[in-house]
């Protein structure tokens, strides 16, 4: 399967879905009319995708809460009401997170509706995202594991589950988000990749990691400024990615401080390069995504090149957020017609 464009993950809910510029939202409705409307804000964002020519459409997130607690929601051995707050990210910021009290089970199916809903609609290949392993266990408060890797291989057992009915429900790409990646360096090595490759196991459709340097909220831009003129987190982890199973790299590129040769450093993964600033509301011109597509080029074959954004865009203005995916998918044209 090829594609040229796609998007990182998440896209911002309707203001009449959920409160609009927040990572975690209330949402707008409940029960029934909840269930409706999530259905209405996936199939929309499908449409709005394809309008902007993104070749890999995803949900856009509409039906969760946040990239990671929306999957969360749907376990039991977590509880959600009791939110602990702790440093997480290394230290980078302060959340409150929900508390692991038990074994972590999945009773039942957890995003299948909103596959079903964005299958029926995406013309072409539907992507759909997870939290990775490290991620998760990095963003919860864990009373009963204890130990980060031994939590982390019990998701990625819950993860692989899940996968497996997204494929029967026909998703032709599953990405699991590792912010985390781009802090733990020596926990990536040791257990972070063996657990991606576990969560993976068996998956038979197109296996992608995102791994980036966050949402554009205050946090992360702070930590940004702080990491100096070249940013070599992805020099640290790319050689563990490249020996994960993963076909594709999302990763983040345009207005950072990434220096573009690390891009080499992956091998023979397909990489998703994210073209569009998520923590900027200018929009980016199809020629400056066209430029750093070229850029990447000079690294990584540009047949194995995918325009995308450098992170989710669920905290942005939803009209920027779309006039950016336009100039995405405009620019990947544009390479795409002069590329070699
Ligand atoms: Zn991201």
């Amino acid at each position: 399967m090829t594609y040229r464009s796609t998007v990182a993950g998440s896209l911002p809910k309707p203001a009449w879905l959920a409160e609009t510029g927040k990572l975690w939202p209330q949402w707008r409705l409940s029960g029934d009319a909840l269930v409706e409307a999530k259905r209405d804000a996936t199939i929309l964002a499908i449409e709005e995708q394809s309008h902007a020519g993104i070749g890999c459409v995803s949900d856009g997130e509409q039906a969760r809460v946040h990239f990671v607690h929306g999957f969360l929601q749907g376990l039991e051995g977590i509880d959600s009401e009791r939110k602990q707050r702790r440093f997480i990210r290394d230290g980078r910021y302060e959340a409150d997170c929900p508390t692991i009290v038990g074994a972590v089970r999945r009773p039942a199916p957890v995003h299948v509706a909103e596959v079903a809903a964005a299958r029926a609609f995406a013309r072409g290949p539907l992507k759909f995202t997870l939290p990775g392993p490290m991620t998760i266990v990095d963003t919860l408060y864990d009373e009963h594991y204890r130990d980060r890797k031994t939590a982390a291989f019990a998701f990625a057992k819950l993860l692989n589950e899940e996968m497996r009915d997204l494929v029967a429900a026909g998703v032709d790409v599953i990405q699991l988000d590792e912010p985390a990646f781009n802090v733990f360096f020596d926990e990536v090595d040791d257990w972070g990749i063996d657990a991606l490759d576990a969560a993976f196991d068996g998956i038979a459709v197109r296996r992608a990691v995102h791994v980036c340097y966050g949402y554009g909220i205050e946090a992360n831009i702070k930590w940004k400024s702080e990491l100096g003129a070249e940013w070599d987190q992805y020099a640290h982890i790319f050689p563990f990615i490249s020996r994960s199973c993963v076909d594709e790299v999302s990763i983040e590129l345009a207005n950072s401080h990434v220096p573009p040769h690390v891009l080499g450093g992956l091998k023979d993964k397909d990489v998703a390069v994210g073209c569009i600033d998520v923590a900027n509301d200018r929009i980016e011109t199809a020629d400056e995504v066209r430029a750093t597509l070229a850029l990447a080029a000079r690294y990584v074959a540009p047949e194995r090149l995918i325009a995308s954004t450098n992170c989710g865009m669920a905290p942005m203005n939803r009209t920027i957020a779309y006039a950016k995916l336009h100039a995405l998918g405009a620019g990947a044209d544009a390479f795409a017609a002069i590329a070699p």
